[in-house]
């Protein structure tokens, strides 16, 4: 069996709303190893965003451990995380986040920049990403200047930028229709088969969620086994 790169043990996470505590999940126990597809499903509210987000390394559990690359992130100091994140993890979200005024080569560029990739260097990669996500002939076009699709997809270029070991989604398809959101489960399905990047992708929609290897169904902030 291939190194376990995600693991949650007896994982809580509780928010503070309104002076009365919320408590999103309870007691989470999971491994995701190196090279697995893996869909988190579930209704709305059960939790799904706030354990992507704890494997992440995007917040930090109010009791339990969470290991990225074997590496606990509740001891860890902010600066610590933030570089565990820009060097192993690539995100993805419901809305693009791309740079307006930038153009679709100069977004995947940026993180490169913040890594400290040299410029042609970084020039070379974007291109051959962008290539790789079907976008090779519109390296110029900023975001307004393509489909919903496209955005997502210079988004996903962006995100695997750095190469990072691990790409994680919160239904990155969740703004576009059922064709276009199958079209880049595809692209990823292909992406984790020819290179073995392990992917993790948020959807509460069974027909993408049936592409991935394994499927983990968070229920009231529960796996259900
Ligand atoms: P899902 O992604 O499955 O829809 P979430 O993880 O976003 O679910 O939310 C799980 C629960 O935690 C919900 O009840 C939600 O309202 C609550 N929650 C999530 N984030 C916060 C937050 N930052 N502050 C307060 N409550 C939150
Ligand atoms: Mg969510």
């Amino acid at each position: 069996m291939s190194a376990v790169v995600l693991e949650a043990q007896g994982v809580s996470k509780a928010f503070a709303k309104d002076r009365q505590q919320v408590d999103a999940l309870h007691g989470i126990d999971l491994s995701i190893h190196q090279g697995e597809f893996v869909a988190i499903t579930g209704p709305s509210g059960s939790g799904k965003s706030s354990l992507l987000y704890l494997l992440g390394g995007l917040d930090r559990p109010s009791s339990g451990d969470i290991r990225i690359m074997g590496q606990s992130t509740p001891p860890m100091r902010d600066r610590e995380l933030a570089r565990i994140r820009l060097r192993s993890i690539g995100f993805i979200f419901q809305f693009h986040f791309l740079m307006p005024e930038l153009t679709a080569l100069q977004n995947v560029l940026v993180p490169q920049m913040v890594a400290g990739v040299p410029k042609r260097e970084a020039e070379q990669r974007a291109k051959e990403l962008l290539d790789e996500v079907e976008l090779g002939h519109r390296l110029e076009h900023r975001p307004n200047e393509l489909s919903g699709g496209e955005q997502q997809r210079v988004a996903i270029a962006r995100a695997l930028a750095n190469r990072p070991a691990l790409l994680l989604g919160d239904e990155p398809t969740g703004n576009l229709d059922t064709r276009t959101g199958e079209t880049i489960y595809q692209l990823l399905r292909r992406r984790n088969q020819t290179t073995g990047q392990t992917i993790v992708l948020v959807t509460h929609n069974p027909e993408l969620a049936r592409h991935a290897d394994r499927i983990i169904e968070v229920v009231d902030g529960r796996v259900r086994a």
